[in-house]
């Protein structure tokens, strides 16, 4: 049987979600954005009610819930504002290696001071000479009796300047490459440890992200999350889940943008007439709901499977691949829909045209969601 309902409990969280969007973070999302603030309060008041670290076990103080639930709410947080979105999806992306790979004893001591308290935490992979090329990673973890020694730069890092906790990828074993990667919680405030918020951002301006430096930085060996030299697995199969989140944040971007397409086509007039009478603009209005239907229906197909423990890697590529290219493409009709009016700040539409961009590029850009989709497809 196939069921495309959602449970009353989905449709619960999606109703206080989406209250929780349209009254608190709508009023002030064109604001973050202009300003570039971190929403610290907004999401404390999010995380107070449930909102946030939804996957994270409820034993440790997350909300024990699945990705479609997780979804849904990201659709709804995104449809006010995609970079408080990412600002409080950052949590979820570090937490989830802890989640894969941390002992019982290290997720009670990691875990509930984010997702419990309300603490902020940052996934660090990416460096400057490694982004889609993971293993190209120059960060070292050397080994010195009963602490390993980091040293390296982590940049484009959410949350970095405001996290507590850091989830950091370095190499233990250079000459292993993927084989030689190992994981590490590392508290924030450790000595050694500089960040740096990285400057003007085009779009999801209200999240945070920093470079961070480690200078000699002493982890106890007691942080190495999981086995050393097994954590490339780890952040891959962190990817493979939380990027159908992307695709759910592609979702709200494009309903944002088509909603208030409808509402200006109805309200503009030329040639004696409201523009939603011309066939042309029907006709991209049609397809912007078109994209945007197809796109929720296989990021849920996507998080469904992912909560069922079904081999899911190809399909929450295709989620995010699909859900942010249709972000994109709806932002833009949306600002061409609106003419003139769609190019300035009063309008939205820029903001999620701007908004949307930054989802084809992290969390794998979609190029490399495309390789990992025809991997799946050749494979023997
Ligand atoms: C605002 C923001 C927030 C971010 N947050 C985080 C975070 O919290 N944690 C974190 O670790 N990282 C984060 N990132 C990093 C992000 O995941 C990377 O930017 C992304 O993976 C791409 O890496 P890159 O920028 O180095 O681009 P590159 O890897 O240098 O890619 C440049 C171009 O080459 C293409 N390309 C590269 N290799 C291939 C290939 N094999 N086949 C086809 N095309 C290819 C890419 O698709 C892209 O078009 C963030 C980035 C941004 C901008």
């Amino acid at each position: 049987m196939i069921d495309f309902s959602l449970t009353d409990e989905q449709k619960a969280l999606q109703e206080l979600a989406r209250d929780f969007a349209q009254n608190e973070i709508v009023p002030v999302a064109t604001e973050l954005d202009r300003a570039g603030q971190f929403p610290r309060d907004l999401l404390k008041k999010a995380h107070k009610l449930g909102l946030l670290n939804l996957t994270i076990e409820d034993a440790y103080g997350g909300g024990g819930l699945g990705w479609l639930d997780s979804c849904i709410v990201g659709e709804e947080f995104a449809a006010a504002c995609a970079g408080f979105t990412t600002a409080a999806n950052a949590n979820e992306l570090a937490l989830t290696p802890l989640h894969l790979a941390a002992s019982e004893d290290q997720k009670k001591k990691f875990i509930p001071p984010i997702a419990k308290d309300g603490g902020f935490a940052a996934f660090c992979v990416t460096e400057p000479s490694a982004g889609s090329d993971v293993v190209g990673m120059r960060t070292r973890a050397l080994k010195s009796g009963n602490e390993y020694i980091l040293n390296g730069t982590k940049h484009f890092i959410t949350n970095g300047d405001v996290a507590d906790l850091l989830t950091v990828f370095a190499l233990t074993d250079p000459e292993k490459k993927h084989r030689g990667m190992s994981l590490f919680a590392v508290p924030a405030d450790l000595p050694g440890i500089t960040r740096r918020h990285m400057g003007e951002k085009m779009g999801h301006r209200a999240s945070d992200t920093a470079e961070i430096v480690f200078e000699d930085v002493h982890v106890p060996a007691a942080n190495l999350i999981g086995k050393e030299g097994d954590s490339f697995r780890v952040a891959m199969e962190t990817f493979d889940r939380t990027r159908i989140g992307i695709g759910a944040l592609g979702v709200g971007v494009a309903r944002a943008s088509l909603e208030a397409a409808v509402k200006f086509m109805k309200e503009r007039q030329q040639f004696g007439q409201p523009i939603a009478n011309f066939q042309g603009p029907q006709f991209m209005l049609a397809d912007m709901a078109i994209k945007i239907e197809t796109a929720r229906t296989y990021v849920y197909y996507a998080a469904w499977q992912v909560d069922r423990k079904m081999p899911y890697s190809y399909a929450t590529a295709i989620a995010k691949a699909y859900g942010s290219d249709v972000a994109m493409q709806v932002a833009t009709d949306a600002v061409q829909l609106l003419g003139g009016y769609g190019y300035y700040a009063e309008y939205k539409v820029e903001k999620y045209m701007r908004d949307a961009k930054l989802l084809q590029i992290y969390e794998g850009t979609n190029q490399i969601q495309r390789v990992v989709i025809a991997r799946a497809l050749l494979k023997d």
